[in-house]
């Protein structure tokens, strides 16, 4: 595949960040991927690794000469970032982020961005519960989306951005951040608060019944666990920065579960039967537009219906 940009810095060597650069460098898409992580730690094994083809030790280090930098660091972190690096960027480079949140961090990382330099937010919908340098890998935005807000940025540095994107195995979309915080507060946020809140239930549960819960967690569960698993940083930071979609869609859900309560007290299984039978629907759009990766059919085209 060609080579899009010459240097891309990576900010922070996380999970994101590490799978970015493998794919990168798997696909020939940047002639030079730089890291740069705020922990000796974190660089150390980066380099051990070979995460990146160089490890910088400091940030300025990483961003001067860079044609693209990613800002992979917690939601709650990247203002701070960004103005500490906004000295050295190169004029005419872009500056994105993989943030779970969208209008937050253009609140935060906007106000830095010098005057001849792009800032394209962007957020690969594509994750693990794992975290750090170890944990990424390239094929990890294959057929999953990446949405990208490009707000005033240049149409050719947008174009290069969804080109890299592409090239990692992603499909690219464009929305504006409010739309991307209502959307992801429904099909990401408030399904990992409603995980904690499962586990901790249970958690407390195990107390009273003596382990049972695990021995017993079947699948529906074990995934709950597997949800509530995922990094706390990153989690407290999206809640606190998509507040409002985010209590938006936990009231509706109050609603919801509260009906549904009232059907299972009245003894309402119409109610239950149709409810449960809209939802079943959801579920199969799901598997037919190949984003589940447990479904036998992901990744593949499905077929016509006849
Ligand atoms: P991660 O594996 O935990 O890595 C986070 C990186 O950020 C580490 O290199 C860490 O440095 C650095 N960092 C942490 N706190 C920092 C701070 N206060 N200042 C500067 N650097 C800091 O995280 P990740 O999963 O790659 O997530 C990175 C971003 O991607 C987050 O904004 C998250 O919302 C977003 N995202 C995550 C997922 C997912 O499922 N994980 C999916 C899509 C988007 P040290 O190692 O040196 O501490």
């Amino acid at each position: 595949m060609a080579v899009i940009y010459d240097r891309v810095a990576l900010i922070g060597l996380g999970l994101i960040a590490g799978s970015m650069s493998l794919a990168m460098r798997r696909d020939g898409l940047a002639k030079e991927v730089v890291g740069y992580a705020r922990s000796a730690e974190t660089r150390a094994t980066a380099r051990e690794i070979g995460l990146v083809d160089r490890v910088c030790d400091s940030l300025a280090d990483a961003v001067k000469d860079a044609d693209l930098v990613v800002l992979a660091v917690p939601v709650g972190a990247m203002g701070a970032v960004a103005e500490e690096m906004a000295p050295f960027l190169k004029p005419g480079a872009t500056v994105s982020d993989v943030g779970s949140v969208k209008g937050a961090v253009i609140v935060a990382v906007g106000p830095h961005i010098p005057e001849g330099v792009d800032f394209i937010p962007a957020h690969p919908l594509a994750g693990t519960e794992h975290s750090g340098p170890r944990s990424g890998f390239a094929e990890l935005f294959e057929n999953r989306w990446t949405i990208l807000v490009p707000g005033e940025a240049g149409p050719e540095a947008v174009a290069k951005l969804r080109a890299l994107w592409e090239g990692m195995g992603a499909n690219v979309d464009e929305m504006d951040a409010d739309h991307h915080d209502l959307v992801l507060a429904v099909t990401s946020h408030t399904p990992h608060l409603i995980a904690y809140t499962m586990v901790g239930v249970a958690d407390d549960l195990r107390r009273v019944t003596d382990s049972e819960v695990i021995k017993y967690s079947a699948a529906g569960f074990r995934d709950f666990t597997r949800i509530a698993a995922s990094d706390p940083t990153m989690w407290r930071d999206v809640f606190l920065n998509n507040k409002e979609a985010t209590l938006e869609i936990l009231g509706r859900f109050t609603e919801e579960l509260f009906a549904l309560q009232r059907a299972i007290r009245t003894g309402d299984g119409d109610h239950l039967h149709a409810y449960f039978t809209r939802t079943r629907a959801i579920r199969r759009g799901i598997i037919e537009a190949g984003q589940d990766t447990s479904a036998p059919n992901f990744g593949r085209v499905p077929e016509k219906k006849s």
